[in-house]
């Protein structure tokens, strides 16, 4: 299957479906790119030594020079540290300005390589090639970057890739608890966008946790349609591909006082999806949400529930601090029905402690 993302000025390719890494060069000869382009494949350390044969085979045996790089896996790599040494590793191999980058990987590598290629020489293109279930999301939208260590993603660039190319197969190797972090994003395309994908979601959460290839496609497919919806009309975030961080401001907290690595990113932004529905609840941007939001995170075994362990006042503190808090105000992406949300600034601290605290009792 093929998805078009369309952008003011340009557009590019969603390729989605099985054994898609052999088609690689048909693919970029469909984009117009030759065999003189220098390719440099970047992948972590865990995707490298099961994957990066599979991309270089095809690629070389069209005729295409491949360098490889490879990074330690983990967030960790997201950082400017890495960069530099993976611009290192791009002189050294004589990459230039008529040069692309492939990123082979997670959304680590993906926003860390595609990063690479919006910096390097001023940028060179770059195309994505994800691995695990939650790059659907990171893949698409052009949002590349690293961390630093006050804050994630505080260094970065919207650099879109020329082509997404999601080789279904690779899925199979990935670990249980990554498989269904991935599904918190599909997840939340659902409950801000489209009410029928939701229900379908409950419907075939149970293939989608175990990878029936049908249902996999389908669901990576109907996720980058929102994805892509919601760029198409805001590729640099200025309105309403705000609504793409539904789950994230609690999430993002969550991961940042737990210190990244306690929770996967999709169980962090479940909980905050939770508390999100809670929020909207008592807010009155929408009734009866919470019930159904609960009852399909659970049906992915993804958390809905907060550990007293995280202590509010640092929860509250790393919401104010989140790069989308205007003026020290809480900024929220609330439900206004199962498939709709709407952006919501100035949401009062009252009405957050006392969600926060529903999300620590029986309540979730
Ligand atoms: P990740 O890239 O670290 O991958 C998770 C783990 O799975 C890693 O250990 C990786 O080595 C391993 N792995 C990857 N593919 C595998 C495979 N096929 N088989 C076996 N193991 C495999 O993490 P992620 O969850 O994919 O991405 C998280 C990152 O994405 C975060 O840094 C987040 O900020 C970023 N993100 C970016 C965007 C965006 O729009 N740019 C959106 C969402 C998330
Ligand atoms: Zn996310």
């Amino acid at each position: 299957k093929t998805i078009q993302v369309e952008l003011a000025e340009k557009r590019y390719p969603i390729h989605i479906g099985s054994g898609l890494f052999e088609k690689l060069p048909q693919f970029l000869e469909g984009i117009g790119w030759g065999r003189e382009r220098r390719l440099m494949l970047v992948a972590d350390s865990h995707v490298s030594p099961l994957y990066a044969e599979r991309v270089l085979k095809p690629l070389e045996q069209a005729g295409f020079t491949v360098g490889q790089i490879t990074h330690p896996a983990g967030e960790e790599s997201k950082s400017l540290h890495t960069l530099e040494r993976l611009v290192e590793d791009c002189i050294r191999f004589g990459l230039d300005r008529s040069g692309a980058v492939l990123a082979l990987g997670g959304g680590v590598t993906g926003d860390l390589a595609g990063f690479l290629a919006a910096s390097y020489m001023r940028g060179i293109p770059f195309i994505q090639l994800p691995t695990t279930l939650l790059a659907h999301d990171s893949s698409v939208g052009g949002k590349v970057g690293v961390n630093h260590p006050l804050g994630k993603n505080m260094i970065g660039a919207f650099h879109q890739p020329a082509m997404v190319v999601f080789d279904t197969d690779v899925l199979k190797t990935l670990p249980e608890r990554e498989i269904l972090s991935g599904c918190a994003e599909v997840v939340k395309h659902a409950l801000i966008w489209d009410a029928s994908f939701a229900d379908w979601l409950m419907e075939h959460h149970r293939q989608l946790m175990a990878l029936e290839p049908e249902v996999t496609a389908e669901a990576i497919e109907r996720g980058c349609r929102v994805k892509a919806a919601v760029v198409s009309q805001d590729e640099k975030e200025s309105g309403i591909r705000a609504i793409l961080n539904y789950g994230h401001t609690i999430g993002h907290a969550l991961e940042s006082v737990s210190g990244y690595g306690a929770f996967t990113h999709g169980e962090a932004v479940a909980v905050g999806m939770a508390g999100a529905a809670l929020l909207g609840e008592a807010l009155g941007t929408a009734t009866e949400v919470f019930p159904f939001t609960r009852e399909l995170l659970a049906a992915f075994r993804l958390p809905t529930h907060l550990s007293p362990v995280w202590a509010e006042e640092e929860l509250l503190a790393a919401m104010k601090r989140d790069k989308k808090a205007k003026k020290g105000a809480y900024t929220f992406v609330l439900p206004t029905g199962i498939g709709s949300v709407v952006l919501q600034h100035g949401v009062e601290e009252a009405a957050i402690r006392e969600v926060l605290a529903r999300l620590r009792g029986g309540e979730s």
